[in-house]
């Protein structure tokens, strides 16, 4: 028994020896190139960026030391294809340079962990792709009661801040917290949210909000959902088809993409920093321009590198400014409502592409129009208001399902 043991033992070092042997004379090079290459430092082409806290796209390309024609121009691609409201701190940004490091080659913006923004440079132009990893939705229901804020309350069952701000604007278009909360009060919100890696990603869709409360009485409101994904009235509505936040002034456009926003920017003509005056959103030419509010119309001219030109005085006596239209369907001294079409987008004055330059002015100063509270509808229409009963009837059967399923779990 002992010695059998034993001799099975001998057998089996005996074979790793010669496997051993064996594996190192089969392939002697091989492994010591493995080894060199392991030795010699890796060259990464990737020049790998990320925005702080207060960056934007300019300020990181600004690092890398490129002309600033070169910046501007990648810059204006870039916002073609993203929207760069969307961007924030821990974003980033990877690029490979030319060979003369004064170009950029290939450059990959990675905002969240699924999606993958692809440019390559083919000729004057970056071509753009985009690579998106398959995720999974799904329906959640959150309940909560009040303690001693919303936000608390909110942030506590589990919504991130992002889809917590858009449950609060929401709610504060319906009740007047500062009065009527009260502690005890209760709140129910549906949302759909996308899982990747057993994570669920920040900003989730949120279908449904209620509140109740023996101040507030109870409210509700539904997501409306237009065919276009950036159109301006997807949100939350109440059940009469009221926006949510009715009190603020239009959009412009009937759907955002903001390619550049307020502030420092390197400009694609003269490659210097320049103050970029107002908000660029992205469309087609030809796409019609809204005024945003009541006014009077106090000029529609061809205006050097705004282009064709169309400023209207309010009368909070804000001035807003409509600029690079192709034409403007208005003239001095006419008065518009919200809404009325003023123009549409072009690309004329010094303009790179077709979009709409959208400026606020504020006792003559320039001030970013992100400032305002922009609304896409004061209330649904009527052929939107037969298409929001459908929807709300199609989120209520989900969120039926989904506590059905609670239920069930919980059994
Ligand atoms: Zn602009």
């Amino acid at each position: 028994m002992n010695i059998g043991k034993h001799i099975l033992l001998t057998l089996i070092l005996t074979l790793l020896v010669i496997f051993s042997l064996y594996s190192l004379f089969q392939n002697p090079s091989k492994s010591s190139d493995a080894e060199q290459a392991a030795l010699a430092p890796v060259e990464d082409p990737w020049i790998t960026q990320t925005i702080p806290p207060g960056g934007s796209i300019f300020s990181v390309l600004a690092n890398l030391e490129l002309p600033g024609t070169e910046i501007g121009m990648v810059s204006w691609r870039f916002g073609e294809y993203i929207d760069v409201s969307t961007i924030q701190p821990g974003d980033t940004l990877r690029v490979i340079l030319n060979d003369t490091k004064d170009k950029i080659s290939k450059m990959m913006f990675v905002q969240e962990p699924t999606v993958r923004h692809y440019f390559e440079a083919q000729g004057d132009s970056l071509i753009y792709a985009r690579e998106a990893l398959p995720v999974y939705k799904r329906d959640r229901i959150i309940t909560g009661t009040l303690e001693t804020t919303l936000d608390a309350a909110l942030l506590s069952s589990g919504l991130s801040p992002a889809d917590k701000q858009n449950v609060n604007n929401g709610l504060e278009g319906e009740i007047d917290f500062q009065t009527d909360a009260r502690k005890g009060d209760s709140f129910q919100v549906f949302i759909e949210e996308r899982v990747f890696e057993g994570k669920a990603l920040p900003r989730a869709k949120i279908l449904y909000v209620s509140y109740e409360g023996e101040r507030t009485g109870f409210h509700e409101l539904f997501r409306y959902e237009s065919d276009d994904e950036e159109s301006v009235l997807n949100g939350l509505y109440n059940k009469e088809g009221k926006s949510n936040n009715a009190s603020g002034v239009g959009y412009p456009l009937s759907s955002i993409h903001v390619s550049s926003s307020f502030g420092r920017r390197l400009d694609p003509f003269t490659g210097g920093w320049a103050n970029h005056q107002g908000v660029d959103y992205r469309a087609a030419r030809g796409t019609p321009v809204y005024a945003v509010a009541h006014g009077t119309v106090t000029s529609a001219r061809y205006n050097g590198g705004y282009g064709n030109e169309v400023r209207i005085k309010h009368p909070s006596g804000m001035i807003t400014i409509y600029a690079h239209l192709q034409r403007s369907s208005v003239r001095a001294g006419q008065t518009v409502k919200r809404g009325q079409i003023i123009g549409r987008v072009g690309s004329t004055g010094r303009s790179t592409g077709a979009h709409l330059h959208f400026g606020l002015m504020s006792n003559g100063r320039y001030i970013n129009p992100n400032r305002l509270r922009m609304v896409g509808a004061e209330k649904l229409n009527k052929a939107q208001m037969a298409e929001f009963e459908l929807q709300k009837e199609k989120i209520r059967a989900r969120m039926q399902n989904q506590s059905n399923t609670a239920v069930a779990k919980a059994e």
